[in-house]
């Protein structure tokens, strides 16, 4: 699974190699190539990046896999697609939580706490979202986290919908829908951030 997803990664990074040979490396800005590829997480939208030149550039926190280091801020574009390429990369019921902002049935996906150490990242661009040591059984079927790896990774969002008032959850990244937070979480925030399962892939750490 680990290798599966490694590979993954190298092929995106190859085809950012590629990219930047047409000379795309100078509409990223004074930041250099082995910056976004260390950040780990900036494969994808940077690829995209080379190609969509109008995306807004973000300013995240990026992450090693290997064992979820912070690397520091670093400069992403966002991952914008239309429907037909989101439908092209995630399962229909990804697509329906993420870029329809659905939410999945409890306890459809894995939601507890994972016996390795980890972090979960976005589904749709990679972008870095929560560390498993901050994940909690909240009896509610959905991945739970008391607080999200770096606050700039995630956009709050006031949703009334439902006839509820509520705080979404999207990823900075790609602003898909990953799910809510609530104020009645565990310490130290007292924050639960509810999410859905089929938002995320966990990436197990290499080392601890
Ligand atoms: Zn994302």
């Amino acid at each position: 699974m680990t290798s599966v997803t490694h590979d993954k990664t190298m092929d995106r990074r190859r085809f950012l190699f590629a990219a930047l040979g047409g000379g795309a490396a100078l509409a990223i800005g004074g930041v250099s190539a082995a910056r976004l590829f260390g950040a780990n997480g900036g494969g994808a939208m940077a690829a995209t990046a080379a190609t969509t030149s109008t995306a807004p550039q973000l300013l995240l926190e990026c992450f090693a896999d290997d064992d979820g280091h912070n690397l520091g801020p670093c400069y992403v574009r966002k991952l914008l697609l239309t429907d037909a390429q989101w439908h092209a990369r995630l399962s229909d019921a990804a697509f329906s939580v993420m870029r329809r902002a659905g939410t999945e049935i409890a306890f459809s996906g894995p939601h507890e706490k994972p016996n390795s150490k980890g972090m979960y990242r976005c589904a749709g661009c990679d972008t870095a979202l929560f560390d498993a040591a901050t994940q909690f059984d909240s009896g509610t079927g959905w991945p739970s986290f008391w607080k999200p790896i770096a606050k700039q990774n995630v956009i709050e969002i006031n949703d009334t919908s439902f006839g509820m008032t509520r705080t979404a959850i999207s990823c900075a990244g790609c602003d898909s829908h990953l799910g809510h937070v609530f104020d009645d979480g565990p310490q130290p925030t007292g924050l639960r951030y509810c999410m859905n399962s089929v938002a995320m892939r966990f990436v197990a750490f290499r080392t601890s």
